[in-house]
């Protein structure tokens, strides 16, 4: 039997591994954190538009330590 944990994000069962979240959430970040390495400066609310996640979910992420919020832009952190 796996370990099962509540995706912090979305709520979903997922199997732990190494990752502290979902594998459809995990997709989520790792669209954020490709614009973030890419271009710094883009704002949350353009990350937003440009990915479809929504504004909370992309600070839920900053609220769970993978991104720091600067000014309305976001780093990463993991
Ligand atoms: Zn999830």
């Amino acid at each position: 039997m796996g370990n099962y944990r509540i995706c912090n994000f979305c709520g979903n069962l997922y199997e732990v591994k190494i990752k502290s979240m979902c594998s459809s959430c995990e997709k989520m970040y790792i669209k954020i954190r490709s614009i973030v390495e890419e271009f710094p400066d883009t704002i949350v609310l353009e990350i937003s538009n440009q990915t479809g996640i929504s504004v909370s979910r992309i600070l839920s992420f900053a609220e769970n330590g993978y991104f720091r919020l600067k000014e309305g832009t976001i780093e990463i952190i993991k």
